[in-house]
């Protein structure tokens, strides 16, 4: 039996779901169970929150799992990847209110920017040569620069409608991310013989909905 960590309700969910149905495995999904095994796959669903994904698979606790590239390489663990899923296609970016005068990302210099993404942002800032105080909040990052905890924020996008309605403007993009299988670098043959057969299906799912 192989066990699956998945999204256990945002915007992974139903993608995560409807993949391994498309896959051909049939499960029960209640909403109230923190688990659920497959019937005609030797497959056990653990649902949890998309943060604690990568360190569960890494401790091997659920053997694979599916979460956003940006939640995997902020916590450091790109390297259990297995390969991208091209669903929950979205990007970090660096945004500013509408009325700031912005030429470049020199501009950040010294400023305050809020983010859920330390790691990934210091690494873009790094790169870009800049300093700035980077301040960690969990959620509601669109509303620091009102409230005026930070002159700019970074924050996943994927239309850019949050921002507008928040009166921001994408100024750059830090990181471009998509949904990704990630598994345990310990799985026994038994284990690994499973995720095999459950990539098969995956890249005969993917195949036909190109
Ligand atoms: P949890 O309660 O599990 O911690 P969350 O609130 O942290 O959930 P969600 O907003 O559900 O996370 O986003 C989960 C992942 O989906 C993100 O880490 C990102 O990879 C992707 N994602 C986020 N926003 C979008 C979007 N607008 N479009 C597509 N994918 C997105
Ligand atoms: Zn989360």
């Amino acid at each position: 039996m192989l066990r699956i960590a998945i999204q256990k309700s945002g915007r992974l969910s139903d993608d995560s779901l409807n993949l391994i149905r498309e896959c051909g495995i049939s499960f029960v999904n209640s909403s109230l169970k923190l688990m659920t095994e497959c019937t005609n796959f030797p497959l056990e669903i653990l649902f949890l929150r998309d943060d604690d994904i990568p360190g569960y698979v890494a401790d091997g606790v659920a053997d694979i799992g599916i979460v956003g590239q940006n939640v995997l390489v902020e916590e450091g663990k790109q390297e259990l990847t297995v390969e991208a899923l091209g669903f929950s296609k979205c990007r970090l970016s660096l945004a500013v209110p509408k009325s700031t005068n912005y030429t470049s990302v020199q501009d950040l210099d010294g400023k305050n920017i809020a983010t859920s993404y330390p790691n990934l942002l210091q690494a873009f800032l790094d790169e870009k040569g800049v300093q700035a105080n980077i301040h960690t909040i969990s959620g509601s990052v669109e509303i620091a620069p009102g409230i005026g905890l930070a002159e700019a924020i970074c924050d996943i996008v994927s239309s850019g409608s949050t921002l507008i309605s928040n009166g921001l403007k994408e100024v750059e993009r830090v990181f471009k991310s998509e949904a990704v299988l990630i598994a345990s670098p310990q799985l026994t043959a038994e284990k690994r013989q499973i995720l095999e057969k459950l990539l098969f299906r995956i890249h005969a799912v993917q195949r036909a909905r190109r």
